[in-house]
């Protein structure tokens, strides 16, 4: 009996070809299958969409076949088909593209055959023993939290300061549920598995009893093969507990009961390519898809999900999330008391203000670390002539080369291009070029030159290091970076916002900010939410110590011009509420996010009045859409982006606005059609997408 099947492929994003495929079959092949299928000259993975009824054995001349079956697992589920039906629509993407995406990459490449022979060779499941790993005793917040998460549904946001034991409050639910079924299944996502290998460890530690191969990680830096692993112990169900980073939230585990989304408001569970999700938003979506329970965690929550867990108000809406809090910290573990320099009161062009120093001079004395914040890398962001002017433009996009003085080159952060520092000033020959501004490189020289005559108990001299992205390209040099500096080899820590993240710093007793008056006055009207919440979880590396921190309060000091700016006023009192209250209530006389809904039309071509003619052309499209219901959108002109110019690509952008998501949703769908037919029309157009909820504008 043959049958036809809609198939999806991976299509390219934004081609016509944007559904499924039909094709025949003679197998009884059910929805969720992967198959592979010819596509054109090729033969593809497809994931089975639709089945049509059994028909009569005519074969249609012009269906083609499938070319097999991948046999020996159960298809994926009908609630997974649709979170990714969900997602495609509300990302404006091609499902089959995002389908595809979400499978393990080595999959696309695999026969029939060679994935019946993967399968034979799966490690069986490791033998549990009864043992289980101890747990502390839970604090009276603890206690309180896990209470409401047993007693209610969600989904839940829980506010706890860095610190207040938020991972031990995930690893107990997710105990409780995983002991409740021994089905069920728990999905844990960090920003990025990298910077907190700590957590890996200390969840295989405290489930050891399941076995090894119940824990599997989850992320971009895996192998494929690694990946490939992992995902079919999710779908199989081997995996009771997956560890991953945003794409994870789209994993196959058909008995999932808890998703935990570690640090909540990290702009990394963003996609910033391609499909542009939110793995934050899929988690929520795919948890009342699933019934399961979902659990987002953070000291600086987004401002989105506290807005949703505001208390609720007798005749509006009833908030979307539930909020737990836990304000204290875990045993005597003080908060950081905040240390302003005011730098309109120190010599022009101090890197390092004198009463930071003696400061940290002190703390060094008596063998506590330092951290020190910079967020920018190389040794200095420009070289500059001052005989002619000249600067180290990047010739391929709008940014500065950076100077990087380890291997005396000039190099663009945005497209790479990395050339020998030139000996002389490339326009007028002048001998003496100078530096402007400073970089991580720099602090780091410089706090060595001025600690030098500093030393550690057994004589040798203190030791800087410095973590950011260039100290850490190599594979294994970020962990073992950080375990130097936990093992206490390290007295001074120079690094970019990578080490403001999740650390367990247990010596580190003060913690600097060099230079965060860029964002005070950023065009993005997220940069304040961004500083704050880098400030406070960065404050929140020190003192984490309780014997450190009883007897000797911690500090975060902060460089600043501003010190009045009240990002700071909220800083030194902790307030995240403050803070927040303050940030909505500008939000909301803005009609700003989470008040309105945003996307991005962006397109890139080879000069920018390209990018923008076709941006400009799609809104007089849009406009003649919205005609009907003028007032619930607006379309903004179209602006070149803020990166304007990368790698020789001029980039332009264009915001849509609504005060309902819904008609925001309706009018992209509609627009896309519009703006596939405009594509042609505008053959200088190397590239369109639309950003759904942008995270920067
Ligand atoms: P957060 O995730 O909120 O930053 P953690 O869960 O990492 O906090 O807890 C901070 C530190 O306190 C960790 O070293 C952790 O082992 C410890 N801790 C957490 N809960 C307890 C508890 N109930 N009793 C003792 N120590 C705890
Ligand atoms: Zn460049
Ligand atoms: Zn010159």
């Amino acid at each position: 009996m043959r049958r036809e099947i809609s198939v999806l492929v991976p299509t390219p994003a934004y081609s016509r070809l944007t559904g499924p495929l039909t094709y025949e079959t003679e197998e009884d092949v059910q929805v969720g299958c992967l198959v592979r299928v010819p596509l054109g000259q090729r033969d593809t993975l497809g994931l089975v969409w639709h089945q049509a009824p059994e028909q009569p054995p005519t074969s249609s001349p012009t269906l083609k076949i499938i070319h097999s079956v991948l046999h020996g697992i159960p298809p994926l589920s009908a609630n997974w088909l649709k979170l990714i039906d969900f997602a495609a629509h509300y990302y404006q993407r091609s499902a089959g593209e995002f389908a595809m995406a979400c499978l393990p990459p080595s999959l696309r490449d695999m026969t029939a055959l060679q994935f019946e022979r993967k399968l034979s060779r799966l490690q069986p499941l490791a033998c549990v023993s009864a043992e289980k790993a101890l747990a502390p005793s839970l604090t009276p917040e603890q206690t309180q939290v896990l209470a409401q998460l047993a007693q209610h549904g969600g989904p839940f946001l829980l506010h706890g300061n860095t610190g207040s034991g938020k991972t031990e409050v995930y690893l107990r639910r997710a105990a409780l549920l995983l002991e409740d079924s021994p089905q069920a299944q728990v999905l844990l996502l960090v920003p990025e598995i990298n910077l907190t290998p700590q957590l890996e460890a200390r969840v295989r530690q405290r489930f050891s009893h399941l076995g090894d191969t119940a824990i599997v990680a989850m992320h971009s830096a895996m192998t494929p093969a690694q990946r490939l692993n992992s995902w079919l112990a999710a779908h199989l169900g081997t995996a009771r507990i997956v560890l991953g980073t945003r794409l994870a939230v789209l994993a196959s585990m058909p008995h999932l009961k808890l998703i935990v989304v570690d640090e909540e408001h990290d702009p990394s569970y963003k996609q910033q390519e391609g499909a542009r999700y939110s793995a934050r938003d899929l988690a929520v979506y795919r948890s009342q898809l699933e019934g399961a329970q979902v659990l987002l965690g953070s000291a600086t929550p987004s401002l989105e999900s506290w807005h949703h867990s505001r208390a609720a108000v007798a005749g509006q809406p009833v908030p979307r999330y539930q909020r737990l809090s836990m304000p204290s910290r875990v045993g005597d573990g003080a908060l950081p008391l905040l240390r302003r320099v005011n730098m309109n009161n120190q010599p022009r062009k101090t890197l390092i203000s004198a009463p930071l120093l003696a400061a940290m001079r002190e703390r060094l004395g008596r063998q506590e670390q330092v951290l020190v914040l910079l967020n920018r890398r190389g040794y200095a962001p420009v070289l500059h002539c001052a005989e002619c002017g000249w600067k180290s433009e990047c010739p391929h996009c709008s940014a500065y080369r950076v100077f990087h003085k380890g291997d005396r080159t000039l190099r663009c952060h945005h497209c790479s291009l990395t050339q020998a520092v030139p000996r002389a000033c490339p326009a007028c020959g002048n001998q003496d070029i100078a530096v402007l501004g400073h970089g991580t490189e720099k602090v780091e020289e410089l706090m060595a030159e001025m600690l030098a005559d500093l030393q550690r108990p057994d004589g040798s001299p203190l030791r800087v290091a410095r973590i950011d992205a260039d100290s850490t390209r190599l594979k294994g040099e970020l962990v073992k970076q950080l375990a130097q500096v936990h093992d206490g080899e390290v007295d001074v820590l120079v690094g970019t916002q990578m080490v403001a993240k999740g650390h367990d710093f247990r010596r580190v007793s003060l913690v600097a900010a060099l230079n965060p008056d860029g964002a005070l006055f950023s065009a993005d009207f997220r940069a304040p939410e961004r500083l704050f919440s880098l400030l406070l979880q960065a404050a929140g590396r020190a003192g984490r110590d309780a014997q450190l921190g009883a007897a000797q309060a911690c500090e975060m000091w902060v460089q600043t011009f501003h010190p009045t700016h009240p990002v700071f006023e909220y800083l030194k009192r902790h307030d995240f509420a403050g803070f927040a209250a303050q940030q909505l209530l500008e939000r909301e006389q803005a009609g700003l996010p989470p008040f309105s809904f945003q996307a991005l039309l962006r397109a890139e071509a080879r000069t920018q009045q390209a990018a923008q003619d076709f941006l400009n052309a799609a809104k007089a499209l849009g406009e003649a859409r919205l005609a009907a219901d003028a007032g619930v959108l607006s379309v903004y002109p179209a602006v070149p982006m803020s990166m304007q110019r990368v790698a020789n690509v001029e980039r332009a952008q264009m915001l849509v606005e609504s005060h309902s998501r819904k008609h925001l949703q309706q009018f992209l769908a509609a627009w896309q059609e519009d703006l596939q037919q405009l594509r042609a029309q505008h053959k200088a157009v190397l590239r369109w997408a639309i950003d759904v909820d942008p995270l920067a504008i």
